[in-house]
């Protein structure tokens, strides 16, 4: 448990306290009673062995304190930043393989291992049942484990590319060797498909959400105890996408206060007038650190917005190219404008984004709408399968 420095270091310290007591014993000795040339020699020597090894000692226990204190598993964590950090759980399913587990959250084995020593057996094997944990700083959406039945004519070029994965994990998955499939094989696979497929009716101020997804809880976001956090798969993944590359890019900037989606299953949401089809959502804007609420939503101003990082959250939304429209106050939008002109952005982008500064009817994504200077709306286009959505 203490690895090759922790032996180390303790085998030297059990080195010093057996010098540092055989240097007491000598000073004990009385060199007169004890006539021999030795014990002379090392009267001599007594004090100086017993001050050295007690210098030693207090060394290496200050070296040890940090090994013994946590254990490997730990340490590990505090090194990837685990410690105290946002974990995501996983409950073992029969079948389950380390490579399996570690692809669905998509991080490296070696790390998955470190974070669970005791949930992973002496071969590699996951125990049934038990909890593992995944440590992350980023929101991560993982993978499901679904099933393919092999077909008569089926290669696993043509399963690869119908499942949309690639060869060497489904081989890797099935511990397939030589590419030998026969017809009726079950084969396991990973995917991004959601497990209830939800799907938005109507309009969003007069609609519903069938099979709406609820938001899960993450690193880097915080949505306090709302429970009206139901959304379609398009928009929990295009917001959780969106929070992870915001938290990358500022891996200790402020997290993203998330306010109401709709409903579970959508409808009328007081006190909004839309939110009603799981294609809406309210997010906080980042505020600079000493100003930053932990879960609410606050009056937003020049002097305490972070304007800069604020709209790198907003951007990275609208690269999506999935947001239909935003609501921000027209005084927030002339930061977002001056910070943008100052960034240089040309003037016909600037023009499509904010109706800034050609007043609150002008044509633009980011529209001006009361009450939207503590937070800002965003709204996701139709999802293209759902055919009973409008826009
Ligand atoms: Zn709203």
């Amino acid at each position: 448990m203490l690895g090759f420095r922790g032996v180390c270091l303790t085998g030297i310290g059990l080195l010093c306290i057996i010098s540092h007591v055989f240097g007491i014993w000598l000073d004990w000795l009385d060199p007169q009673s004890f006539r021999s040339a030795m014990s002379r020699l090392y009267s001599q020597f007594g004090r100086r062995i017993r001050l050295l090894s007690g210098a030693m000692l207090v060394a290496v226990a200050m070296c040890l304190l940090p090994v013994s204190s946590l254990a490997a598993g730990a340490a590990d964590e505090a090194a990837q930043g685990g410690k105290g950090r946002f974990h995501y759980e996983y409950v073992v399913q029969d079948g389950d393989t380390l490579y399996l587990v570690a692809k669905k959250f998509g991080v490296s084995m070696e790390r998955l291992k470190k974070w669970n020593r005791r949930v992973v057996g002496r071969k590699g094997k996951l125990k049934v049942g038990k909890t593992m944990k995944v440590y992350s700083n980023v929101p991560i959406r993982p993978k499901r484990t679904a099933f393919y039945v092999v077909k008569s004519g089926d290669s696993l070029y043509r399963i690869a590319k119908k499942l949309g994965c690639e060869i060497g994990e489904l081989k890797k998955l099935n511990a397939i060797r030589n590419s030998v499939i026969q017809p009726r094989d079950r084969l396991v696979y990973l995917t991004d498909a959601p497990e209830k497929v939800s799907e938005s009716v109507g309009y969003c101020f007069n609609g519903k959400l069938i099979n709406g997804e609820k938001l899960p809880p993450g690193p880097g976001y915080t949505f306090g105890h709302r429970p009206n956090i139901y959304g379609t798969n398009e928009t929990i993944t295009l917001l959780l996408d969106s929070i992870a590359r915001y938290r990358r890019k500022y891996p200790d900037g402020p997290i993203v206060v998330v306010g109401n989606l709709s409903q579970r299953g959508g409808g009328k949401l007081d006190p909004h007038k839309s939110h009603q089809s799981g294609r809406d959502v309210d997010l906080g804007y980042i505020h600079k650190k000493k100003f930053q609420p932990i879960n609410h939503m606050m009056a937003t101003n020049e002097q305490n917005m972070d304007v800069r990082k604020t709209w790198y959250l907003l951007e990275t939304l609208l690269k999506t190219e999935k947001v239909e429209k935003m609501f921000i106050d027209y005084k927030i939008q002339e930061l977002l404008y001056k910070h943008l002109k100052g960034r240089n952005y040309v003037e016909r982008y600037l023009k499509k984004l904010l109706q800034y500064p050609r007043g609150k009817n002008a044509d633009a994504i980011i529209e001006h709408e009361d009450g939207h200077h503590h937070h800002v709306h965003v709204r996701f286009v139709c999802p293209d399968k759902d055919k009973r959505c409008s826009n």
